[in-house]
């Protein structure tokens, strides 16, 4: 998945432009910047890429997802809804508004489970979070049902998802707000950068403001600017914004790439009758980022996972054991630890997560493992690994 693994001139020609011109912010500072608007040309670029209407980069994919849940007008004291497999970004997002996560089980897609989802929903319900982990997608249809008939906002996490569509909508254009993370492990990066892409012009308002300090962006004096409503800095800048330029024209390539070593490896391990794979909902395209395939128990999940590591073949998790992606290992948030006070209601609001059986995730996760598709691999490496996968997998279940 990782864009840093093809790294070169275009990249650096992108970033030149902007040592040259010395302008290393977005905003502002018109005549020095011989034209060069990185940030801007980003942008648009996205908005093609993800065939949406508007686009706001900002500093990282955390900070994207607060801003959506922010300029959607979540704040104290709303509850937002989102899967027990995810990255603790997407309880930090919501924990900075002082609104509630409210975690639900995830399905066989790896995604929120719809089922879940509806149980979970109460008065206070804001919004749903949709993550699409690991290059594939949660059942959407089902889940913007769910929304509609409830009044509730779709917000969607596609950090781990560009390039994936469903019924030929890019992921992350699907919600109300979508958000994407250009991280130094995401398929494309800028170093750290992020999006909040939306076809709601207010929202859309709403997210240039709010992470430029309020600032209204008329006119061309920033001193003059109006500022309309408290906002913070999340900007990003022109620097890793021209490396994103680069690799996003470089989006179509990466995703080739993940596609044919994803389908050597899947080939492989489909020999396996005791193997199989995510459910990808019909109508789903996945970006081929990870291969994520279920074994038959724990147990097997476990022994696959150890011995992968011990014949060096990287890059595969079983988040079982994983304390960033998973709520079994978050002991930090299940027991609110936190370096400030945190408000009664949020704490109230947590104490089901002391409880609260996610049997139905553990059954998914205990079983699941996921392999990152590395673009800088050789077609003879990917089949090499594919093979030795395979006979890993075969050993540990006979
Ligand atoms: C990486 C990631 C984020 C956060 O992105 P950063 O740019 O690292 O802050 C959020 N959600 C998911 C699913 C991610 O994988």
């Amino acid at each position: 998945m990782p864009g840093f693994e093809l790294f070169g001139e275009q990249e650096r020609k992108e970033v030149n432009d902007v040592l040259d011109s010395g302008v290393l912010m977005r905003y502002g500072f018109d005549g020095m910047r011989n034209g060069h608007w990185k940030a801007k040309e980003l942008e648009a670029e996205l908005q093609n890429t993800l065939q949406s209407n508007h686009v706001q980069l900002v500093s990282s994919g955390t900070a994207a997802v607060s801003i959506a849940l922010a300029s959607a007008g979540v704040g104290a004291g709303d509850e937002v809804i989102m899967p027990t497999f995810t990255f603790v970004a997407s309880f930090e997002a919501i924990m900075m508004l002082g609104a509630i996560p409210v975690l639900v089980d995830i399905d066989d897609t790896l995604g929120l489970a719809p089922e879940a989802v509806q149980a979970a929903i109460t008065p206070k319900t804001k919004a749903v979070m949709v993550v699409q982990m690991c290059g594939s997608m949660a059942k959407m249809d089902a889940l913007q049902n769910i929304c509609k008939a409830n009044n509730l906002l779709l917000i969607e996490d596609a950090c781990q998802a560009i390039g994936g569509t469903y019924k030929n909508k890019p992921l992350g254009s699907i919600g109300d707000l979508g958000c994407f993370s250009f991280d130094f492990v995401k398929t494309i990066t800028c170093g750290e950068g992020g999006a909040v892409v939306t076809n709601n012009k207010a929202y859309y308002t709403n997210a240039d403001h709010y992470s430029d300090h309020g600032h209204d962006h008329v006119g061309n004096d920033r001193g003059a600017e109006g500022h309309p409503f408290l906002g913070y800095n999340f900007r990003i800048s022109e620097l890793h914004a021209a490396v994103g330029l680069a690799q996003v024209k470089r989006l179509p390539e990466f995703i080739e790439i993940q596609m044919k070593h994803f389908n050597i490896i899947k080939s492989e391990l489909s020999k396996i009758p005791e193997v199989t794979f995510r459910t990808v909902p019909q109508g789903g395209e996945e970006s081929y980022g990870f291969l994520s395939f279920f074994l038959p128990d724990l147990e097997s999940a476990t022994k696959v996972s150890e011995a992968f590591k011990q014949n060096g073949v990287d890059a595969c998790f079983h988040y079982y054991n994983n304390n960033w992606h998973y709520i079994r290992k978050w002991e930090h948030l299940k027991n609110l630890k936190s370096l400030y006070p945190i408000s009664k209601e949020v704490k109230d609001g947590l104490k089901y997560l002391q409880t609260k059986d996610f049997s139905q995730s553990d059954n998914y996760i205990a079983r699941n493992i996921s392999c990152l598709i590395k673009l800088s691999w050789t077609e003879e490496e990917v089949k090499i690994r594919a093979q030795k996968m395979a006979k890993i997998i075969s050993e540990v279940l006979s």
